[in-house]
């Protein structure tokens, strides 16, 4: 029997980056990471295949880290774990012991219990190469494509698929907006404007009832009676924790179904911890369970997982929820509660807007309008949440924004926050969004 100190199933964003972590901080101990897929895809750039990168091919997490890391990795399945004997059987039959063990398992696709979902040419996204690569021949040859979820993945995806030219890209969205579960209502506006300016059409505020066609889908059929032509479907409306191997083991669920963790990522079982999409969350804000899936997520969990693996060092906080997404050369970011959460979850809060160039003079190049709104709780003044709009660099503001949430700065300490600025680089220190939309805060309470 094959023994190791440190074994981590899964290969993706949480047991790589559990992986990493545990040989920095424990260097002398053998680390085994068994993964399913012998290509593993970076998950987040799954919906750029079909557009800007090209191919499944060009979107691989590359082995190098592990090597380099002196992580010892086999492409294998996992079909049991043994917590008292610490033992994992594995799809080949090999049977491999362990000190202990992280469970980096991900997530799988969900899928409505609609009709229809079973046929061949309706695509949920698996993180999985040879999938992939039949899903973009289905494009390819695919007129009519039909997108349901409006979610950041539907979005992406068929501005993605839309760039090509050739296709008749529609997005199904159950709620009044795309986007809505991040973003407030004139983010998802904007947002969706753009969207159709491109040549997607929206239809959102529908309800998909059914999908139809002789063994290949040919309609979507909606709540409202009409129904879509299409000739293929990509279904993005979530993932849901795969937790199969961790329940049949006997550790205990959260209450989103997800295996239960405690702030270390320890699992009910000693032994055994979990990170990422497979773990359960909490929220960052009250301590409500989450149901957050996301890469950024996982890594965090990873590193706490990783380097508490002998004794604990680190603790995690909770979900905050940031992440940005892009429609064509227009970013759009969030990190923690929209307005209309908050709001929903009973807290008391003040806004903040403030919107201009992101350069200063505004007519240096790449100038372009950036729009920045916070959200801080009245009792408390600390920030609660902030939404972006503009050009790319939000993507990294929005971090800033997220740090700014985690350790409780206020109102007065966003106002009198000192940022860098450059001409061609930043927007003005006079004007600077971020900042300007705290003092608007500060006018709104007052
Ligand atoms: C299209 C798309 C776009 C996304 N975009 C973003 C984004 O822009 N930003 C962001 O933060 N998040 C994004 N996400 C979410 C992100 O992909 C996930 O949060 C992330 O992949 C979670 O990583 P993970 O390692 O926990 O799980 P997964 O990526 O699901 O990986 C699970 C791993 O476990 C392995 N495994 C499972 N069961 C077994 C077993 N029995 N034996 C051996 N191995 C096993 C699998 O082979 C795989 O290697 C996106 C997701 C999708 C689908």
């Amino acid at each position: 029997m094959k023994k190791t100190d440190v074994l981590i199933i899964g290969g993706s964003a949480a047991g790589l980056t559990a992986a990493i972590t545990a040989r920095r901080h424990y260097p002398d101990k053998k680390i085994l990471l068994i993964r399913k897929e012998q290509l593993v895809p970076i998950p987040c750039g799954i919906p750029y295949i079909f557009g800007t990168v090209g191919s499944p091919q060009k979107n691989l997490i590359p082995d190098t880290p592990l090597e380099k890391n002196n992580v010892d990795f086999v492409i294998d399945g996992v079909t049991e774990i043994d917590p008292e004997a610490r033992t994992v059987t594995t799809e080949s039959g090999e049977t491999v012991g362990y000190d202990k063990l992280v469970l980096a398992t991900g997530s799988l696709p969900m899928m409505p219990p609609i009709p229809g979902f079973e046929k061949e040419n309706v695509f949920p996204v698996y993180k999985d190469v040879p999938h992939l690569e039949h899903m973009q021949t289905m494009v390819s040859s695919s007129k009519r494509i039909a997108v349901i979820g409006g979610g950041f993945i539907g979005v992406e995806f068929s501005d993605e698929c839309n760039k090509e030219g050739s296709h008749e890209v529609t997005v199904l969205e159950l709620l009044p907006h795309c986007l809505q579960l991040a973003f407030d209502q004139e983010f998802c506006e904007e947002a969706e404007k753009l969207l159709s300016s491109r040549g997607v059409r929206i239809m959102a505020d529908r309800k998909v009832t059914a999908i139809e066609g002789n063994g290949r889908a040919t309609k979507v059929k909606l709540a409202d009676g009409s129904a879509l032509d299409t000739d293929m479907v990509v279904v993005g409306i979530g993932t849901t924790a795969n937790v199969e191997l961790a329940k049949n083991a006997g550790l205990r669920l959260g209450p989103t179904g997800s295996i239960w963790v405690n702030r270390t990522m320890r699992t009910s079982n000693e032994h055994i911890s979990a990170c990422g999409d497979c773990a359960e969350k909490f929220s960052f804000f009250g301590g409500i369970p989450s149901k957050l899936k996301l890469a950024s997520i996982a890594s965090s969990e990873a590193r706490i997982a990783g380097a508490n693996l002998f004794g604990i060092q680190r603790e995690s906080v909770g979900t905050i929820g940031v992440f940005s997404s892009a429609i064509g050369d227009t970013a759009f970011a969030v990190a923690g509660m929209s307005e209309n959460f908050a709001r929903s979850q009973g807290y008391d809060v003040i806004t903040g807007k403030a919107e201009g160039p992101n350069r200063h003079p505004g007519m240096m190049p790449g100038a372009a309008k950036q729009t920045v709104k916070l959200m801080f709780e009245k009792r408390t003044k600390k920030l609660i949440g902030t939404q972006m709009m503009g050009d790319w660099a939000v993507g990294e503001l929005i971090n800033v924004a997220s740090a700014c949430i985690q350790h409780g700065m206020t109102i007065d300490d966003i106002a009198c926050f000192q940022m860098g600025t450059h001409p061609a680089l930043t927007a003005s220190p006079v004007v600077y969004q971020f900042v300007n939309a705290a003092e608007s805060a500060l006018l709104a309470q007052s």
